[in-house]
């Protein structure tokens, strides 16, 4: 199969509301190429440098999203084009991310990256910790960054029952959040990926990231 059918299956797929971020991490600017040329404009990786390379390299409409762990010091690279940041894990990322956004003149969105999986190694918060940061009077002196909405990796595993009861439960958190915060938009729930997308939509996802079904295993 090529890119450019993989992507029109997974298109016809899914419905019209979610959005298809196809993750290109470790594969080259040609098999990215192949994809937008296929119409495909949202990619994702998950390395600063590797991301900002292919930034310079590839036609300049495509939204490029980060799904990777984001160290502060490396904000600035992508601040002047990164679209959608999925990885929040702390204030002090944010604090640097409103520092670069200022500084770019731009407002970047972001989610918060939340911990629903059994595995220890996986990134993100807990929901106390998000609870915590959402209240925060800090956050609200952030200008130049808009937190819109919440991104979670579920327990890589055969069981589906898993699957579901962790997709769920960031659904139902992430409804409750955006009932209580009606000011800003909160309209984006980054969950599921090539072995589990079916079960994330079902479960109320926004945005899917894809990567093995679209460009082939890493
Ligand atoms: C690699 C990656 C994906 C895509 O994984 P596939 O199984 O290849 O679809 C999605 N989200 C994150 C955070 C990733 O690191």
């Amino acid at each position: 199969m090529s890119i450019a059918s993989n992507i029109q299956q997974l298109k016809s797929g899914i419905p019209a509301h979610v959005t298809l971020v196809a993750v290109s991490k470790t594969k080259p600017v040609e098999a990215i190429r192949e994809a937008y040329d296929a119409g495909q404009r949202v990619f994702g990786e998950n390395k600063v440098q590797e991301m900002a390379d292919k930034y310079e390299q590839l036609p300049k409409d495509i939204e490029w999203h980060l799904i990777g762990h984001l160290q502060t010091n490396k904000v600035k690279y992508i601040a002047p084009f990164v679209h959608l940041i999925h990885s929040i894990d702390s204030v002090k990322l944010l604090q640097e991310i409103n520092k670069q956004a200022k500084k770019n003149d731009r407002v970047i969105d972001c989610l918060l990256q939340v911990h629903i999986a059994k595995e220890e190694t996986k990134f993100g918060m807990d929901f106390e910790e998000v609870n915590a940061l959402l209240g925060s009077e800090e956050l609200r002196s952030f200008e130049n960054v808009s937190i819109r909405g919440l991104m979670g990796m579920a327990t890589f595993t055969e069981d589906e029952t898993t699957i579901h009861n962790e997709f769920r439960s960031l659904s139902q958190f992430f409804k409750q959040k955006k009932n209580e915060i009606r000011t800003a938009q909160f309209d984006i729930l980054s969950m599921g990926m090539s072995g589990d997308y079916r079960i994330a939509i079902e479960e109320g996802s926004t945005m899917i990231r894809v990567g093995s079904s679209i460009f082939g295993a890493r």
